[in-house]
């Protein structure tokens, strides 16, 4: 049986993994830290039975990436959606909230109804067709070109200095700002565009924007099940420095940044593409904390509670300044605060009435500031007497993501700025590109396309592409 290593048991990694061990291969995960799971960890963090997502912890790709579809992910582990998938805080008494049902959102936006359902109702009634798009290499003819050619319109509208004009009022374009600052980039822009529309249409499509029961590190589990049900196995607490430490597998494949791989690969690599990994270029950073609560977040507005997603970013003028702040590397003082409250939907998360609350605002790369009293303070603002509920909190700094996790340079947790360039380029422009110059080595992190998010795709990529080159056909993923 032939052997493959995987290094790093991020979702890619473990779905490369998974692909592997199915298609027959012996398959070892090493992993450098000492659990399994990369963004799909969940851990006490603060007090003793209250369990903490330390990355990921919304996944609305999950739902809809073809490999977990597959995968079939959700016989696996049960995906909680709310009645609403994210609300914009825009200030202590007003709020604008996407509701999985996008006719509801678009009641709620009042005069702005038609151009915000005209907007994104034909995206999210082909979710499926995005996901096929968003999820794979953009070099390639797209499989549904209405469906792409709708979306590329809509980031062309949405990208420039006249992304509101469709809008009459604020809400609207507040939601969509909101979205649109996951892309941690300057706003508006195209990667914005891009990131926030595929987003907002997931929001309107019928997962909506769930959490895993049980937490992130559950997803990881049924991997990692999965996995050892055909042979493979996980050696973790054992960072890998050199390839030359797996001269006898025929296939590598990397759940690594683009910068480690060049440092593990050393000479194996060409000059000319070890040169343009170097020039890969990581984006800004997140400072993050997490908060055992003694009860629910007391928001002045009570949509805010039922909202497993909350942007605190004010209105659509304040988001975009912090967010343009941040992209010319500096701290704003009225900062954007993504926020995931869990345990709304998911009562496995805390003792019976208390509540995980998991914020994190962007900050410049490598940044070392302990964000904790600004995103404290930011929530407290709109949520007054939340300091009172606190049990414990723990903050990562920009930093600290990166010592946690090598593939967050500088605290990028996208592992490779999510400009629109390094999104067609992820990591070189090639149709293939997880296949590397060097035979039997692959790249399937998020330093890969199709970027950041817990869809697995990378990897299912990754590994497609070694079996390919091997001429061995893809496995059945399914529960069998
Ligand atoms: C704070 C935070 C919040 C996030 N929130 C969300 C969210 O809500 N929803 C969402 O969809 N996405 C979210 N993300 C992004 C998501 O977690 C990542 O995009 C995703 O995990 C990338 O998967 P990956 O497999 O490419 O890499 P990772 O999940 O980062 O895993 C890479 C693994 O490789 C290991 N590794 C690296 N180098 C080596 C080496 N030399 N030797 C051995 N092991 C190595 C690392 O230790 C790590 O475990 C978040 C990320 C962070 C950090």
């Amino acid at each position: 049986m032939s052997r493959a290593v995987v290094i790093g048991s991020g979702p890619n990694g473990l779905s490369a993994a998974v692909v592997l061990a199915r298609a027959g291969m012996d398959v070892e995960v090493v992993e450098a830290a000492d659990d399994a799971g990369g963004g799909l960890r969940t851990r006490e963090l603060t007090v003793p039975g209250f369990r903490h997502d330390v990355c990921s912890a919304i996944h609305p790709m999950a739902i809809t990436s073809p490999f977990f579809r597959a995968f079939q992910l959700q016989r696996r582990v049960e995906y909680l959606a709310a009645d609403i998938s994210y609300a914009q805080s825009i200030s202590p008494s007003r709020a604008a909230v996407a509701y999985r049902d996008i006719e509801r959102t678009a009641e709620r936006l009042g005069p702005d109804a038609a151009a915000y359902r005209s907007l994104l109702g034909p995206l999210s009634e082909r979710i499926d067709d995005v996901a096929e798009l968003s999820m794979n290499s953009l070099l390639r003819l797209p499989r549904h070109p209405v469906t792409a050619a709708r979306f590329g319109a809509r980031v062309l509208e949405q990208a420039g200095p006249w992304w509101r004009g469709r809008f009459g009022s604020e809400d609207a374009p507040s939601l969509l700002a909101g979205v649109a600052a996951h892309a941690i980039s300057r706003l508006p822009s195209l990667s914005g565009a891009a990131v926030g529309l595929a987003l907002a249409a997931h929001a309107h499509a019928p997962g909506g924007w769930p959490a895993p029961r049980g937490g992130a590190s559950a997803v990881a589990g049924a991997m990692i099940d999965d996995l050892l049900a055909h042979g493979g196995r996980v050696t973790v607490g054992r960072r890998v420095d050199d390839l030359a430490e797996f001269a006898d597998a025929e296939v590598v494949i990397a759940d690594t940044s683009a910068r480690e791989l060049v440092r593990l690969a050393g000479e194996r690599l060409p000059d000319r593409y070890a040169a343009a990994l170097r020039r890969f270029r990581y984006g800004n950073a997140v400072a993050k904390i997490d908060v055992a609560l003694d009860g629910p977040v007391p928001w002045t507005r009570p949509e805010l509670a039922a909202a497993p997603t909350v942007h605190l970013g004010g209105s659509w003028r304040e988001t975009l300044h912090a967010e343009n702040e941040v992209a010319a590397g500096r701290y704003p003082d009225t900062p954007y605060v993504l926020i995931a409250q869990p345990s709304v939907v998911d009562d496995s998360r805390a003792p019976a009435g208390g509540h995980v609350l998991w914020a994190y605002t962007h900050v410049p790369s490598g940044s070392t500031r302990d964000m904790r009293e600004a995103i404290l303070d930011r929530i407290e603002s709109h949520a007054p007497g939340l300091r009172q509920r606190v049990l414990g909190v723990h903050a990562t700094t920009a930093a600290d993501e990166e010592a946690l996790n090598a593939n967050y340079v500088g605290g990028d947790i996208s592992s490779g700025a999510a400009t629109i360039a390094q999104l067609l380029a992820r990591p070189v422009l090639s149709p293939q590109p997880w296949r590397t110059p060097a035979a039997g080595l692959y790249l399937a992190s998020s330093s890969a396309v199709p970027g950041p998010g817990i869809h697995g795709m990378g990897g299912y990529l990754a590994a497609r592409t070694a079996l390919a080159d091997r001429g061995v056909a893809v496995p059945e993923l399914g529960l069998h």
